[in-house]
């Protein structure tokens, strides 16, 4: 059944904590996702035995109790857990985000405060760009923080956040304006950012004073984990919670984080095609028609053969994607194709998988319409293919430069 989607040259570890994941998620996900998808049930049980397995410390160095693996070993994971339930690989994506920010840019003092805990899956991290107003265009934020003694004060209005109730830290893009002038400002609008790093108490309400989570946003799929609105009003932060301690950098410390950000995205690509394909190879031997089985009509098996073509592809892209970065290398090219390609395969491949499900793809008993419902999100969250398109087409037209 694993001919799709192999991995060549991995290590004896990183074999080996695949093979436990793609157990777990055999055994405790796929069971029982469509019921808590269609209840929109937080997947507590699975939760923590992921907890268990470690996987919210996978990336987060040895020294801070995490297992200290690349950006392949979790993007492979998250593959295997999408390949499950999207929703599951959602949950642990913006705590990776944020603990991978916290790595790479945090001070010694905050490092020390959060890795620990969120190794240990006991802090688990939100991050917060999107406001109503703007997704893709980042750098229009309006929430504000305003310097007042020891502490910041942070107004404003934030939107999608993926597991905004359940996350105990917030990494929140906000501008400040100290030291520039409105002109600056309005001349180079991503010197003014900066991320905060913002503990509450999980839950929906007022959750900190000066913040409020007003509760879950109804989503025609990716149900189970919540995505939420967050509301500051007036809310204090001390200084020492400004990432890396220094503000104007917040911006940069986002974009590295949602780089890598789209890895993930593509990995979970990859997982919801592979299923797809799964469900779809299976039922075409089921179902008879005129006589036979539909997996003997030429039409039905070349859908296969393309839906198993893009599985194949993606995966490829996304391994490459990963390395890439793992060697230390810039990766937004790679980063961008990746996410580009997987998350339309994927909805090809959904789409295509629902097809050969003919009328039953249509009922909520079968897999295939939960995956339906889920691939969408894949081509908006982490930016979306036009984003990718223009950050793609920019780095090619550097890398390509015309020397007339
Ligand atoms: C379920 C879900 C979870 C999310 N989780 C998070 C999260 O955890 N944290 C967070 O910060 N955000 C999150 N988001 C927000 C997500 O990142 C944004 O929705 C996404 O970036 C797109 O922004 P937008 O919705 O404002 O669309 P817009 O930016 O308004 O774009 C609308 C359309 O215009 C296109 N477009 C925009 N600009 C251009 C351009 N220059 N050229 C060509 N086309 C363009 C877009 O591609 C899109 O098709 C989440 C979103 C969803 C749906």
């Amino acid at each position: 059944m694993a001919r799709l989607a192999q991995t060549a040259g991995l290590t004896d570890v990183q074999q080996e904590i695949l093979s436990t994941v793609r157990d777990f998620v055999d055994k405790e996900i796929i069971p029982v996702a469509t019921g808590l998808e269609h209840r929109d049930e937080y997947p507590q049980q699975i939760v923590d035995g992921l907890k268990e397995l470690g996987l919210f410390g996978l990336m987060i160095p040895e020294e801070y109790g995490g297992l200290g693996e690349s950006l392949l070993t979790y993007a492979l994971c998250v593959e295997e857990i999408a390949r499950g339930w999207m929703s599951v690989s959602g949950i642990i994506n913006t705590h990776f985000i944020v603990a991978y920010m916290l790595k790479q840019h945090g001070t010694q003092e905050q490092k020390d405060h959060f890795l620990p805990r969120m190794a240990a899956g006991d802090i688990r991290g939100a991050f917060s760009m999107s406001e109503p107003g703007l997704g893709s265009d980042v750098s229009a934020i309006t929430s504000k923080a305003v310097k007042d003694g020891e502490d910041y004060v942070l107004n404003g209005q934030k939107m999608w956040l993926t597991n905004g109730g359940t996350s105990s830290l917030v990494a929140v893009l906000v501008r400040s304006d100290e030291g520039h002038s409105p002109a600056e400002t309005a001349a180079a609008p991503h010197k003014s950012m900066t991320t905060f790093l913002v503990e509450k108490e999980p839950g929906f309400g007022e959750v900190r004073p000066g913040l409020t989570i007003p509760g879950k946003i109804d989503k025609m799929g990716y149900k189970g984990v919540d995505t939420t609105e967050l509301i500051m009003d007036d809310l204090r932060v001390p200084a020492d919670r400004v990432l890396g301690g220094a503000t104007g950098r917040g911006f940069y410390q986002m974009m590295d984080g949602v780089e890598v950000g789209r890895v993930n995205v593509a990995a979970r690509g990859c997982g919801v095609a592979r299923r797809a394909f799964e469900l779809g190879v299976r039922y075409a031997q089921q179902r008879h028609t005129f006589g036979k089985p539909i997996a003997q009509h030429q039409a039905i098996q070349f859908k296969l053969a393309e839906m198993a073509t893009k599985v194949e592809a993606a995966h490829a892209m996304m391994v490459n994607a990963a390395r890439k970065k793992d060697s230390g290398e810039r990766n937004d090219l790679e980063a961008g194709m990746a996410k580009y390609l997987a998350s339309e395969y994927c909805k090809e491949v959904v789409e295509d998988a629902f097809r050969i499900h003919g009328g039953y793809g249509f009922s909520k008993e079968y897999e295939i319409e939960r995956l339906y419902r889920e691939a969408p999100m894949l081509l908006i969250g982490e930016g979306t293919a036009e984003i990718q398109k223009m950050i793609i087409g920019r780095r090619l037209l550097e890398e390509y430069r015309f020397q007339g």
